[in-house]
């Protein structure tokens, strides 16, 4: 199979990691789950108000840190 196209029971939506709704920072109407597999990513800096945020995912996507919820 080609890694593009996992298994669906190995996507996001099945993720033990997938976490609370959140935006995408540059596009704020890009919403979805977020990813909390590793600590939130800090993001700005000298032009813009620092801040931190979790990876915005979409629960059909996937990646290979992918574990079950149970
Ligand atoms: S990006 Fe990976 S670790 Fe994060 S929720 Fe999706 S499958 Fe899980």
């Amino acid at each position: 199979m080609p890694p593009d196209d996992p298994e669906p029971e190995h996507r996001c939506a099945h993720c033990k990691y997938l976490g609370a709704e959140g935006f995408h920072d540059a596009a704020p109407e890009v919403r979805g789950p977020t990813c909390r597999r590793h600590a939130p990513v800090a993001t700005g800096g000298m032009m813009s108000a620092s801040r931190t945020m979790w990876p915005v995912v979409d629960r059909h996507d996937w990646c290979g840190d992918f574990e079950h919820r149970f």
